[in-house]
């Protein structure tokens, strides 16, 4: 049994949890330099070992998904401008800084941030198949895969994974695409027309009504029953968290080139809608190791589903969820729905997040109006959470505190926000238009 009272009496900020107030936790354990990565295994490497990988499936991506052809077979999303947004934001709040959009809403093929991890964990496990089968060699170009024969010995085999709906997508249309065959579970949250779209992609839709965790466990159970089945786990994969990793490397290149500087005097801070913590999680690992201590990165979750913040703060991580702490579980943002985090990624941002803004369900949709209005950009609800953090960046004690404790007092003008979206490309017209019209006041 958790001690709910004795918790909030040790970290007050959960007493805001518990009454579904949006918060931030700040987290007390960041370190700096050296200090960050002591605890921390992987490295720098393994980031470059991604990247590597996906550049040498760019081919058969190219052949397989139009929408990657612009981009020969490399699948990255805009980093953009968004200062209408800004403005709009600024009149309401005292947000100081620049705005930039980082566009996974707009990945090619899933539609959302998914389409990192998810998109590359079947690619590993597909290259590790065709090698051990003598199906290619690693310096064969690899649209060779896309051959009656290759399709033919992949269709032997079974790709599984628990979802929530974005993972699903992500990892359903890759498959199916690539000639495996797909099992999605997923919770009974899932939005129908996710589950119609994956019907149509050729995958096999199994429901739960519990939450995604049962989806989860219940998926991992069939899947290690079948020799010729492999389980993407959201929950464990320390595959997917290095395809989310690589986003840094390729965010670099796209700051540059918009002569974003990261340094003392220019620090960036970046706010990630979480869920499980894989996505938000491993694309800080690689912001970390990229950027060092210039890099502030915070997620942000829904009030009804802050299982990370609990996790964290409590340091109970994947030992705790948000039904210990009373908390429902509900929200709209169904892509941040998990009511148990990972069971790695909170132990590993002990010493690299900055904190943990909360958000409510109705934000959401006034931020998704003012982007939609502003820039002409619409994204998902989930996606949304992100603009919490620069508006409250600087209305919150806790984070006020943090600003002055990092020495930005005087740069706060030089801060540049990367708000990361996280998703909404995939969801249809009419269904837009409805999240458009919730919550109007
Ligand atoms: C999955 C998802 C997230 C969060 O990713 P996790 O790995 O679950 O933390 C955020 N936004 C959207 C739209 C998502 O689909």
């Amino acid at each position: 049994m958790i001690n709910v009272e004795g918790w909030v009496s040790k970290v007050p900020v959960l007493g805001d949890v518990v009454d579904l107030k949006p918060t931030v936790w700040v987290n007390p354990n960041k370190a700096e330099n050296k200090d960050a990565w002591e605890k921390i295994d992987f490295t720098e490497k393994d980031i470059y070992e991604a990247e590597e990988r996906l550049r040498r499936f760019a081919p058969l991506l190219m052949k397989y998904f139009e929408d990657t052809k612009e981009s020969k077979g490399i699948i990255e999303s805009p980093l953009r401008k968004v200062v209408n947004m800004e403005d709009a934001l600024k009149k309401k709040s005292n947000l100081l800084g620049e705005l930039f959009l980082k566009m996974d809403s707009h990945l090619a093929v899933a539609g959302s941030i998914k389409a990192r991890g998810g998109i590359y964990e079947v690619l590993y496990y597909a290259e590790k198949l065709a090698l051990e089968n003598g199906l290619i060699t690693i310096e064969d170009d690899y649209s060779k895969l896309a051959n009656e024969k290759n399709r033919e010995f992949f269709s032997k085999h079974t790709i599984q994974v628990g979802s929530t709906g974005n993972l699903g997508l992500s990892i359903g249309i890759t498959s199916a695409t690539l000639g495996f065959n797909v099992v999605v579970h997923m919770s009974s949250e899932a939005k129908e027309w996710k589950k119609e779209l994956l019907r149509a992609k050729g995958a096999t839709i199994v429901e739960y009504d519990g939450d995604f965790t049962t989806a989860v466990e219940q998926g991992r159970r069939l899947s290690d029953k079948d020799p010729n089945s492999y389980f993407i786990d959201d929950e464990n994969s320390t595959t997917l968290f290095m395809g989310y990793a690589v986003a840094a490397l390729r965010l670099k290149k796209q700051m540059e080139k918009l002569d974003i500087k990261v340094d003392k005097d220019n620090p960036a801070f970046f706010y990630i809608p979480c869920g499980v913590g894989g996505a938000p999680g491993g694309i800080t690992f690689g912001l970390k190791k990229i950027f060092g201590d210039n890099a502030h990165v915070f997620f942000v979750e829904p009030t009804h589903v802050p299982s990370m913040l609990i996790g964290m703060a409590t340091g109970l991580n994947d030992k705790v969820s948000v039904k210990d702490f009373e908390i429902d579980g509900k929200t709209e943002a169904d892509g941040l729905a998990v009511g148990t985090p990972s069971k790695f990624v909170g132990a590993l941002m002990e010493t690299l997040l900055s904190g943990i803004f909360t958000i409510e369900d109705k934000e959401l949709f006034n931020y998704m109006r003012e982007l939609d209005r502003t820039e002409g950009i619409r994204i998902e609800p989930s996606a949304c959470a992100t603009f919490e953090g620069p508006v409250k960046l600087f209305e919150y004690d806790a984070t006020k505190e943090y600003l002055k404790k990092n020495n930005l007092i005087d740069k706060l003008e030089s801060i540049n926000h990367i708000a990361w979206a996280t998703g909404g490309n995939l969801v249809p017209d009419d269904i837009m238009e409805n999240y458009l019209e919730t919550y109007l006041d």
